[in-house]
């Protein structure tokens, strides 16, 4: 029998939780912020987004590891049962390697080095069980890899992407191209102008809604998130933290509360008030994310105290609309 695709299986067997497919790196990264350094975690965006995610679903992680990489690592990537069989170990390979250096404020960061290694020559080959995943997300890595994926994923009902400043320079058709192919956009403000080369952050997602996307999402470091749709607007601030130690991973934690709340909808359509409470999930996630270096924070955080935060941020961002007359 030919394979159904994730539509057709939920029409024939109604509402389940769906999975979560994610191509991107999987990294060593030397991270120096304020407030301490690591010259060797495991990073990457694919882990931090598959850290965050599987607390709402299966996740599968697609994307290739070199001979250092270790089975403590790939027992780090496995947390809450995360399926690695798409983790590609490429025998001589070193594994993506970046470094960066977190300033003051700690919003403003520079790479020192990105060694692409094993990434260089990823021609991504996905197993069936991945091909046929509900949800797909491409995090931020080369734009033709990500639109290759995507290709395979041709049944996925939700699909996102991330993407940085580099592509958009150096890739920008391939780039336009992915976006064009995908439902959701997630990226920082400041990417989304550059991208579009309008000069506010709501001209340029009206403009890249008009791409095809059902939904765009302005990343805005510690000042939080804003989601656009045709339908509205949403902003959330970021969760109110007093002490800050490592931001590397934010955005991809962000992303992996946010599609994982997506998906674990079973089904349901990703409508504005469905984004809107997903971005209540990655704000959450995210922060305990920043709150120690690379996973360490989110490989050992609980249900109880995600739960907790997606409360307080309500409780935070709520106020009653009484009307005051107003003078003149
Ligand atoms: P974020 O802080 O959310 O931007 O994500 C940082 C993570 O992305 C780190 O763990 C890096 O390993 C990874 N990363 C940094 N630069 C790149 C790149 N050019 N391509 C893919 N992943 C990257």
């Amino acid at each position: 029998m030919a394979a159904l695709t994730a539509r057709a299986r939920r029409a024939l067997y109604g509402s389940r939780p769906m999975s979560v497919t994610v191509v991107g790196s999987i990294a060593f990264d030397a991270v120096r912020t304020p407030f301490g350094a690591r010259e060797r975690m495991l990073g990457g965006a694919a882990t931090h987004f598959a850290l965050a995610a599987s607390f709402f679903d299966e996740v599968r992680v697609v994307g290739p590891v070199g001979d250092d990489f270790g089975e403590e690592d790939m027992a780090i990537l496995r947390t809450r049962g995360t399926v690695t069989d798409d983790v590609e170990r490429v025998a001589g390979g070193r594994t993506f390697f970046w470094s960066g250096e977190y300033g003051e404020n700690l919003n403003s960061r520079e790479t020192i080095t990105t060694e692409l290694n094993v990434f260089e020559h990823f021609d991504p080959k996905l197993s069936e069980g991945a091909r046929e995943s509900d949800v797909l997300f491409l995090a931020n890595i080369q734009p033709d890899l990500q639109l290759k994926v995507r290709e395979e994923c041709a049944g996925a009902s939700f699909v996102a992407m991330d993407s940085m400043d580099l592509w958009i320079n150096i890739a920008r058709d391939a780039l336009e191209r992915t976006i064009r192919t995908v439902d959701c956009l997630i990226l920082n403000d400041e990417e989304l102008e550059m991208l579009t080369g309008r000069p506010t952050t709501l001209a340029a997602a009206t403009e890249l809604l008009g791409w095809g996307l059902s939904a765009v999402v302005a990343k805005q470091g510690k000042y939080g998130a804003t989601l656009y749709t045709a339908d509205d607007v949403f902003a959330l601030p970021a969760y109110p933290l007093e002490h800050v130690v490592d931001p590397t991973g934010a955005g991809d934690t962000f992303a992996g509360g946010f599609v994982g709340y997506v998906a674990a909808q079973s089904g349901e359509e990703p409508t504005h008030e469905v984004l809107s409470r997903a971005m209540a999930y990655g704000t959450a996630l995210a922060s305990f994310n920043v709150e120690e270096f690379g996973t360490e924070r989110v490989a050992r955080l609980t249900s109880e105290e995600i739960a907790a935060r997606v409360s307080d941020l309500h409780r935070m961002t709520a106020f009653s609309e009484t009307p005051v007359a107003l003078r003149g």
